[in-house]
């Protein structure tokens, strides 16, 4: 029972697994005065114009959550996007790039009664190049006779052009069936959702590290509700406990408190409930005993961890059995086998005396402040100039890929897009990467850096 139980999702309780994925994003790309404002507008049911034509308002990003035939998405509008923080006039394709950059699926308005211009087309490219599933858009089909005129947008060569009319409501239900059919359950690109309630904490790591007994520690007389879902009967999975004068919630506890000890396939159930505890958690404490060698075992579980996304932070268990022998060997360990985790907070424990474990909130809080982060364009592209000036890229074939601009595209955890005039050496790019930790922090989260390279 317990098997398929893992098998059919992990221990969950019906509510928490889900709540931190985002609703799928759409994002409405095309050149201005297609009609992507009055398209928004009717997909929200609404009249007012959504995006004030006030020059100089800018706006990083304007989002919209919809509905269409009971479910919900995210609507990404690039109608403001004119103009960036520093007032550079971006390209409508730019603009358009960075939004899909954000989005699950793109929608691409065109102008049926125009029909096909130099930047549809280059719109088109980019989506090419970007590998998203889009949907072509004729609008201004105002009525039977002009659908004839939509049918030249299959020069675009995306397949079927969706003639609607955004002013009229014409032939906008198929259209968002048809958005219905692409668009993901959840949001495969958006950042972990921020829910309201305690922080989600997941104690991982592998057998006999010390998981029950830090938990134990912790929850101690301090431990507030053991969380149960009203009208199920099925078995509670997270705790709620009070750390540094607040609740977090520890989730899929039960998962290491009923300890499963399997003959067979141990390891392959260890690391699904590992996975589902992570899916559900903002932050994961990886716990590591220091008086054994650091096993291939902790090596896989931490990179489940950094591959989750989810912010991270290291408590080395145990700690009370460390002899002096025993410590040469842990720091040779840390510096070969933990490099590539150098940014997240470590914090030494013994979960059997409770040494040190009023440690852990600042680490949590460090760490789940920095997932959160979002820094401004502006003070971005400050940073990139500065850095770009400092050291340039180094001269490839004759030629030098330049950094046009770069933008945050999502927090939880924070990621950063790049405009190149060419690709940057990996090289180049891990420097930005360190610069961007150096100057900004991002203790104990991942970030990710990627890059679009401008025609
Ligand atoms: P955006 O710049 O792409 O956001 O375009 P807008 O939504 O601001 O629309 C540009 C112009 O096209 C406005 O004058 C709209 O009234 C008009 N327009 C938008 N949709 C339609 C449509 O379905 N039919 C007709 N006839 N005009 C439309
Ligand atoms: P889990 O499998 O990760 O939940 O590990 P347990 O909490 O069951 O701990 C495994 C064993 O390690 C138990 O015998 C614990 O008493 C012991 N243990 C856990 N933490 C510490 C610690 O900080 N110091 C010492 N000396 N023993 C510990």
């Amino acid at each position: 029972d317990e098997d398929a139980a893992l098998l059919a999702g992990g221990f969950d309780d019906g509510t928490s697994e889900d709540a931190l994925r985002q609703n799928p994003v759409l994002a409405i790309v095309g050149r201005p005065n297609v009609g992507k404002s009055t398209l928004v507008n009717r997909i929200l049911g609404r009249r007012e114009a959504v995006v004030e034509d006030t020059p100089g308002v800018t706006r990083d990003r304007v989002q919209y959550t919809a509905h269409w035939n009971g479910r919900d998405f995210t609507l990404v509008d690039t109608g403001g996007w004119e103009r960036d923080a520093r007032g550079i006039h971006l390209r409508v394709a730019e603009q358009a790039e960075i939004a899909v950059e954000m989005a699950d699926a793109v929608l691409l308005v065109v102008d049926a009664m125009v029909g096909i211009t130099a930047s549809d087309e280059a719109i088109v490219r980019m989506l090419r190049r970007i590998k998203k599933p889009v949907i072509l858009v004729g609008n201004k089909v105002d009525d039977l006779v002009q659908e004839a005129e939509a049918a030249t947008l299959w020069g675009l060569g995306l397949g079927e052009p969706y003639p609607v009319s955004a002013v009229h409501g014409r032939g906008v239900a198929d259209m968002l069936d048809k958005v219905m059919d692409v668009l993901p359950e959840f949001s495969a690109v958006a950042g972990v959702e921020r829910t309201g309630g305690p922080r989600r904490i997941a104690l991982i790591g592998r057998p006999n590290v010390g998981k029950s007994s830090l938990l134990n520690k912790l929850a101690g007389t301090d431990r507030v509700v053991v969380d149960n879902v009203a009208g199920t009967t099925r078995d509670p999975v997270d705790e709620l406990i009070e750390l540094g004068g607040r609740t977090w919630r520890f989730v899929d506890t039960a998962g290491i408190r009923r300890r499963q000890h399997m003959a067979q396939g141990a390891d392959f159930y260890a690391s699904l409930r590992t996975q589902t505890a992570l899916e559900k958690a903002e932050v994961a404490v990886v716990l590591l005993a220091v008086d054994e060698i650091l096993s291939e075992q902790d090596v896989r579980i931490l990179q489940l961890a950094i591959e989750s996304g989810r912010a991270l932070v290291l408590a080395f268990n145990k700690w009370d059995l460390l002899d002096d022998e025993r410590r040469k060997y842990l720091e040779r360990e840390i510096e070969q086998d933990l490099a590539h985790v150098y940014w997240a907070p470590r914090v030494n424990i013994s979960a059997k005396t409770g040494w040190h474990k009023d440690r852990l909130v600042p680490a949590l809080d460090l760490a789940l402040e920095n997932w959160d982060r979002r820094i401004p364009t502006g003070r971005l592209n400050a940073f990139l100039g500065e850095l770009v000036s400092e050291h340039p890229h180094p001269v490839r074939g004759g030629k030098q890929p330049r950094i046009l601009f770069g933008t945050q595209a999502s927090s939880r955890p924070p990621k950063f897009v790049l405009f190149t005039t060419g690709f940057l050496d990996p090289g180049y790019r891990r420097f930005i990467t360190r610069r961007l930790r150096e100057t900004f922090g991002f203790e104990g989260t991942p970030i990710e850096v990627s890059m679009r390279v401008r025609e």
